[in-house]
């Protein structure tokens, strides 16, 4: 494409050096001659043509929002009025959605161009794309391997030149991994920054939504758009705003905290070579680097599984082939009209994790698992809130390995979890992070640092990665 980020791009169609529908015919040849990489699930070529048009005539006339044109690709767990939201399920095959999740309508009220959502893991469980309905999503720089999960689709969408910009969620790393695996930025924002509203539930108390893009200042406007208090989301708040454009006269003043926790055993060489670079680099330019401990780190994983799986037996409760998609059709009662659709209709991690949520929660094991994890998460953002009162920013790795072969770690979900051993911590904790693609390792394949903040300094975050943009 033609432009740097997305108000540059504004900027070019009002002095009519590039037409917007021109544009949005190019992402759509990319996707058609891209589509082997199966990141989307559905595409709205027609809707997105009509609307480049009417938007063009906005930008010229002056009268147009911060997003106009902006070509966005939302993940299908995301409710999108009037299109179909599968969560890349086959128990939401035939499910059309009645309304519109507030992030997205945020969106489009900035004249945003929605040009389909994007694959995923079924309900976001995963760490590869390779659960999905759908069938796995290919990791563009070497399509042997997978483009990590959950929000796969969203990454490649961006990697790959499929949009300008996409939307994911996370709720254990689902966009920094992905965004790692294929080089570009991801933020996971603080907890209630943006609206769930409208977002398919997974582990209510650990899901958000956020943006990827190929660069730093893409993902502040997006921000300062879906941000903010919604009245359909209690936990939602009005907090201090993500400045857009980014403050670039604050960059320097910041001390980075290296926990010695996220760099032992397990990590590859290549990432740890890479992030020592990058912290020389800090170092050089007078940033101050601090050594820290955030002790509970051996915890997160189990920590993470024990509660988001409780939390997901739960929520998925709902889809029981009454109210929703897919019904079974060979039951004689109601009883066994529950049990087949959703035998069925799930795929097989789902089963895996409503099980494991309804063990930790039944009576016997609610004390011994459930408490005692809801206890450790206590601890967990203990941690953090001591490590922050030192330090502005907390630096690591943000995946123990680069994007791994499809099919490799799919018969082991344990080595799969422990692809989420960096990032998880965030959502326990309810903090901010970012994905920032720093290189690529020998084969080419990329390698992403994951910066951390304290609740609500998304700012910070913003700061920093704009800066060492220039520095790398
Ligand atoms: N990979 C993690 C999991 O499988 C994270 C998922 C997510 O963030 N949605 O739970």
């Amino acid at each position: 494409m033609k432009y740097n980020n997305i108000t540059e791009k504004i900027s070019l169609v009002k002095n009519n050096k590039i037409s917007l529908v021109e544009n949005v015919k190019d992402f759509l040849l990319i996707i058609d001659e891209r589509k082997n990489l199966n990141a989307f699930n559905f595409v709205f070529a027609d809707e997105a043509l009509q609307l480049a048009e009417s938007v063009e005539k906005k930008i010229k006339s002056g009268k147009h929002g911060k997003l106009a044109g902006a070509v966005i690709a939302i993940k299908d767990v995301l409710a999108y009025k009037d299109h179909q939201l599968t969560c890349s399920s086959k128990i939401l095959s035939n499910f059309i959605s009645i309304y519109t999740a507030t992030a997205v309508q945020k969106l489009i009220n900035e004249d945003a161009i929605i040009i389909g959502k994007t694959n995923c893991d079924e309900f976001a469980m995963g760490s590869s794309n390779e659960n999905s309905a759908f069938g796995s999503v290919l990791n563009p720089i070497d399509e042997s391997r997978v483009p990590g999960g959950s929000s796969g689709g969203s990454a490649v969408a961006v990697a790959a030149d499929l949009c300008d910009v996409s939307l994911g969620t996370d709720t254990g790393g689902s966009i920094r991994q992905p965004a790692a695996f294929c080089g570009i930025y991801g933020l996971k924002p603080t907890y209630g920054r943006v609206s769930r509203f409208g977002l398919t539930a997974f582990a209510s108390s650990f899901d958000t939504i956020g943006p990827f893009a190929k660069n730093v200042d893409d993902l502040a406007l997006i921000m300062s758009v879906i941000s903010g208090k919604d009245e359909n989301d209690s936990t939602s708040v009005e907090s201090e705003l993500i400045d857009y454009p980014i403050n670039k006269n604050q960059q320097k003043k910041f001390t980075i905290g290296i926990p010695k926790e996220y760099f032992g055993e397990g990590l590859d060489v290549e990432i740890k070579e890479k992030i020592f670079d990058v912290i020389e680099v800090l170092k050089q330019n007078d940033f101050e680097v601090k050594e820290i401990t955030l002790p509970m780190t051996e915890y997160n994983i189990a920590a993470y599984y024990i509660l988001t799986t409780a939390e997901a037996s739960s929520n998925l409760a709902r889809f029981d082939g009454a109210r929703y998609g897919y019904r079974s059709k060979n039951s004689s009662t109601l009883e066994e009209m529950y049990v087949n659709s959703r035998s069925e209709g799930f795929g097989a991690e789902v089963k895996r994790r409503i099980m494991l949520g309804t063990y930790v929660l039944s009576s016997g094991y609610y004390d011994a698992y459930y408490r005692k994890a809801q206890k450790v998460r206590r601890l967990i953002k203990e941690d953090f809130d001591k490590a922050f009162s030192q330090v502005d920013l907390i630096l690591t790795p943000t995946t123990p390995s680069v994007a791994f072969k499809l099919g490799e770690k799919s018969n082991d979900p344990l080595q799969m979890y422990l692809s989420d051993i960096y990032t998880t911590s965030a959502n326990l904790a309810g903090i901010p992070g970012l994905n920032i693609p720093v290189g690529n390792n020998r084969e080419g394949l990329p390698i992403g640092m994951q910066i951390l903040a304290k609740h609500f300094d998304e700012n910070k975050i913003f700061q920093f990665a704009s800066f060492l943009n220039t520095l790398l």
